[in-house]
């Protein structure tokens, strides 16, 4: 059995298609396109390369683009400056500071900084305290968790009652995705449970996974004999495992064992091209909701 690839690019092209027709929508009506400002600091590889896409994606969708770059040396107070700016710009919907940001600043200070209706990253704790009290209608979920049950959906897995097994609790991915799959509603109703570096068998808990979602940054950390016969299996891993000879991009792998793990899986994700273009696809939804929001208050 060679598992269903659930093709991230095609959905994300679905999804960025729906948008494009908003974007026409709100400018028929307001006179004016989603705005979104997007702050990177240095020049890591990985996240100038995040920032590239989402840029092209926001320029494709003919939003108003506000790309700011500073260098690494910038001071938190500067940086907080920069965000203040767009805070009170009226023709800026978003705000996306691309994680993670030099040691010498606080990223908390600087995510709580970000006024919480600007808040296109769902970072915010204002924004991920409502995810936890199911208010998803007020807030903006985070993107890589959203792209993540927006996959299951769009899939036709069958989250209700399900198994769900989430390696990885980090705040940006773990931890909200297995409160978003856990919670009532389409797309979620799961008996979710959260395995990281202090549990122990994490591959019999995986085994029993109908849904295994694999957050790690761990190559190849999940095997192939991990997986439940026929589970879904989203891997949420990007990792640089080294560089293409001919053209200089880096080569990059997910958590998952992918080329055995698909014989054995009913649907997966692969790696570039499944998680990735959703999460991107869902900071532009939040981008749009938030126009929205901001020109019907
Ligand atoms: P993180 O480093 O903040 O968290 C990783 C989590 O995995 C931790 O909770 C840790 O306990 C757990 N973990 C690590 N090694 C483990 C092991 N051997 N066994 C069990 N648990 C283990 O990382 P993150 O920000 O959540 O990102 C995880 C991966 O997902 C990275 O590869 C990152 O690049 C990728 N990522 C992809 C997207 C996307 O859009 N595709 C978005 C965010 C993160």
């Amino acid at each position: 059995m060679q598992a269903e690839i659930l093709d991230g690019v095609q959905m994300s092209r679905d999804i960025l298609a729906g948008l494009k027709e908003q974007v026409a929508a709100l400018k028929a009506r307001y006179g004016r396109a989603p705005g979104l400002a997007t702050i990177l600091v240095g020049e890591d590889p990985a996240s100038v390369s995040y920032v590239t896409r989402k840029v092209r994606t926001a320029l494709d969708l003919e939003f108003h683009e506000v790309q700011e770059t500073r260098p690494a040396a910038i001071t938190q107070e500067e940086l907080l400056s920069l965000v203040e700016r767009y805070n009170q710009d009226p023709q800026i919907d978003g705000i996306l500071v691309q994680l993670p940001l030099p040691a010498s600043i606080c990223e908390q200070a600087v995510v709580r900084a970000i006024d919480p209706g600007k808040d296109v990253d769902g970072f915010h704790p204002v924004n991920l305290g409502q995810m936890m009290q199911g208010l998803r209608e007020s807030c903006y979920v985070p993107c890589t968790p959203a792209g993540i049950q927006e996959m299951l959906v769009r899939s036709g897995t069958v989250t209700d009652g399900a198994e769900v097994v989430v390696v990885g609790r980090s705040a940006i991915v773990g931890r909200p995705v297995a409160v978003l799959l856990g919670q009532k509603g389409p797309g979620a109703n799961s008996t979710v449970t959260l395995v990281h570096t202090a549990t122990r068998d994490l591959a019999d808990h995986c085994r029993r996974a109908d849904i295994l979602i694999v957050a790690a940054g761990v190559p190849g950390l999940v095997r192939p004999d991990w997986i439940k016969p026929g589970a879904t299996v989203i891997d949420v891993g990007v990792n640089r495992v080294g560089t293409h000879e001919r053209t200089g991009k880096a080569l990059l792998s997910g958590d998952v064992a992918f080329d055995e793990a698909r014989l054995r899986a009913g649907r997966i994700t692969p790696v570039p091209g499944g998680v990735g273009p959703m999460t991107i696809a869902m900071l532009m939804k939040n981008t749009v909701q938030a126009a929205w929001r901001h020109l019907e208050s």
